[in-house]
């Protein structure tokens, strides 16, 4: 008898399998796929280059207490990214800065003065309904054709019009020349890659694993006090209330004769191109090596489900299935596909470790 069947080897997962060992419990934790650490798996391909199976993940946080966690099963190489976009034929930072404005305008604004550079182009919005509304709001039309318009399209298939402000809204712009795509205070690559990590965190007795396995086939034979799911709600309820949509992306991977491709870890075509950026592992891994590993991204409909989309209607079906789940006994939903949305790696290690506090309290009040 397992004390908890976990569905999914990702972060949501992992992490709660290893907390809740660490507890006592016994843990059976499943995944259809044939390896652990869900969407951050990373390997060697065959020429030996460390490569992100499903796209690049670069961690950061603001959390000391996610970092610590993870740092019991990992070392750290630092790192911060920094995205650069092709536009109008030159490569500039992206997210907007100092630097992107002062290259494409052929200016040479201090600060200040592209606080109000920015103010002229700017059309004011009200209220701020939609992605749209968000960029045009900050950049006006101009800058907002040539980085999101484009860009938002390919990756959504919508117009930015059509999507909700959350989206645009976790883009920033800055009036400085931080050129870096995250600000967080924390940010680094496990020092072996996440494959390693995970691969030690789930190393205890108490923890086994059953990869290529889909839940459905084992859940009604191998015993388990309560069940812990990291997929996908509606598939959980048989698609009751309908499919949840999601955004896929296909990675097609390149391996060139050569040291070096790009400049910086990753480069974006807001305008041009099928895909929506192209990005070089070995920027982001540290590793040397006479060859080396990128890869396209084409976002398409089809696919393994990655972004959920974010729509009023889109969440009104998952409150449906959320209302459900609630009502679920022995039952917790979690990660990012459990509670469809868009989670960073480090939100979703915090969004575990919550759960796992909540989970020890109830069994605590239970015993007395
Ligand atoms: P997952 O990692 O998806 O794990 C869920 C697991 O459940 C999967 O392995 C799946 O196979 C399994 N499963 C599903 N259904 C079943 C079933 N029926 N039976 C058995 N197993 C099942 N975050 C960052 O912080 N930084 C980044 O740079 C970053 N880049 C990203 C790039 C892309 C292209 C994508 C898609 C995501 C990125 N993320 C990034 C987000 C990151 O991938 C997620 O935060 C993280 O993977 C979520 O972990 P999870 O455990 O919730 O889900």
């Amino acid at each position: 008898m397992y004390d908890f069947l976990i569905i999914g080897c990702g972060f949501a997962g992992s992490v709660l399998a290893e907390r809740l060992a660490d507890e006592g419990k016994k843990i059976l934790i499943v995944d259809k796929r044939n390896h652990i650490a869900g969407n951050a798996y990373d390997y060697y391909n065959k020429e030996g280059i460390l490569i992100h199976k499903y796209g690049p993940h670069i961690f950061h946080t603001n959390s000391e207490d996610v970092f610590k966690y993870l740092s019991k099963f990992t070392e750290w190489r630092p790192y911060e990214h920094r995205v650069l976009g092709s536009v109008d034929g030159q490569l500039v930072p992206i997210p907007i800065n100092l630097t992107t404005i002062n290259k494409l305008y052929g200016k040479n604004l201090t600060s200040d003065e592209v606080v109000d550079f920015l103010a002229s182009k700017a059309e004011v919005r009200k209220p701020v309904l939609t992605s749209e509304d968000v960029v045009l709001n900050v950049v006006g039309k101009e800058l907002y054709e040539k980085f999101f318009r484009g860009y938002t399209k390919k990756q959504w298939n919508l117009d930015p019009s059509d999507l909700d402000a959350s989206v645009t809204a976790r883009v920033p712009t800055r009036t400085n020349s931080d050129d870096r795509y995250f600000t967080d205070s924390l940010q680094a690559m496990p020092k072996n890659g996440y494959t390693e990590m995970f691969q030690k965190m789930l190393s205890h007795e108490n923890i086994h694993i059953m990869l290529n396995t889909n839940y459905k086939d084992i859940v009604n034979i191998i015993p388990h006090k309560k069940l812990i799911y990291t997929g996908p709600i509606d598939d959980y309820f048989d698609y009751k209330f309908g499919k949840l949509p999601y955004r896929s992306i296909d990675f097609k991977f390149e391996t060139l004769d050569q040291e070096d491709y790009q400049q910086t870890g990753t480069i974006n075509y807001p305008t041009s191109n099928l895909y929506t950026r192209i990005t070089e592992f070995k920027h982001l891994t540290g590793q040397k090596h006479h060859k080396t590993t990128i890869v396209y991204e084409y976002p398409t409909a089809d696919g393994d489900p990655y972004y959920p989309i974010p729509r009023k209607e889109n969440q009104e079906i998952y409150n449906q299935y959320k209302k459900l789940a609630d009502e679920t006994e022995n039952v917790y939903f979690t990660g990012r596909l459990g509670t469809y949305k868009y989670y960073n790696m480090d939100q979703v290690v915090a969004q575990s470790l919550a759960l796992f506090r909540k989970i020890i309290k109830e069994e605590d009040a239970a015993q007395q």
